[in-house]
């Protein structure tokens, strides 16, 4: 195989579980010293180190590393054994929605609760479906070959830190960790800070309970004329403009 084939199983390489023949192909790629793969690999290895590094050691930010498991799986779909977890959940909403229909045979009286229950199944369904939406999105990002990569909050005391991703045409990816809760009523908000001129809103998102966030903006980004991506705590609603000290900013490189 080559490393064009290769590339998008550096990060199944780098968290340990690359199938045959491609964790094969990339140990020999490695081991004859291919530059591509071995940046890849590098790359993909301080990612894992950074989202194991997110909290500390007796408490690996479970969330976040569940989430990019989980977006290996949605990945897997091309070479066959396909969306495994996405049906695992669904078997097991169905299995729940079963039990509540037979529940509700049992107790007809429960027919409102059970509407309930079914609404509240839905919801968590498309939730989930949304959620897979968008780790794909972040996982085409992390693993494309045009993708630049900025590094925040390394030298502070108390950052937040983590690692931005760009790439030109699928976007940016954003991975935080030690991110402060937000008061009631704010979220944090992304911006895309062009080269002198004026910061354009890329979004909001929420910081997990450990303090882990990933937030992605899919689409075009002209990477040449971008100085910045940074984030500012705002107003539920999100602001046009940032209106307060960001607490990341990460350049990237000129
Ligand atoms: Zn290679």
């Amino acid at each position: 195989m080559n490393c064009d084939q290769l590339r998008e199983h550096y990060e199944l390489y780098a968290l340990g579980i690359a199938e045959e023949p491609e964790r094969g192909e990339i140990r020999d790629h490695i081991n004859r010293g291919c530059e591509v793969c071995g940046a890849g690999v590098k790359r993909a290895l301080e990612t894992a180190a950074l989202l194991g590094a997110s909290a500390p050691a007796a408490q690996p930010s479970p969330q976040l590393r569940h989430r990019i498991l989980a977006s290996v799986g949605s990945e897997q779909r091309r070479f066959g054994f396909a969306w495994v977890p996405v049906f695992a959940m669904a078997a097991l909403l169905l299995v729940v929605a079963a039990y509540f229909a037979v529940s509700n045979r049992r107790y007809a009286d429960d027919a409102a609760r059970l509407r309930s229950q079914s609404a509240r199944l839905r919801v968590q369904m498309r939730a989930q479906a949304a959620e897979i939406v968008r780790l794909t999105e972040a996982f085409a990002i992390l693993s494309g070959p045009s993708t630049t990569e900025a590094s925040f909050g390394g030298k502070q005391p108390q950052p937040p830190r983590g690692k931005v991703f760009v790439n030109p045409s699928r976007g940016v990816l954003l991975i935080a960790s030690n991110l402060p809760r937000t008061p009631a009523d704010k979220i944090y908000e992304m911006w895309i800070i062009p080269k002198g001129a004026k910061p354009v809103p890329a979004g909001l998102f929420q910081s997990q309970d450990d303090g882990s966030a990933m937030h992605v903006r899919p689409g075009m980004v002209d990477l040449a004329s971008t100085a910045a991506v940074a984030v500012t705590v705002e107003n539920e609603a999100g602001a046009d403009q940032p209106t307060t000290t960001p607490l990341i900013v990460a350049a990237l490189a000129p």
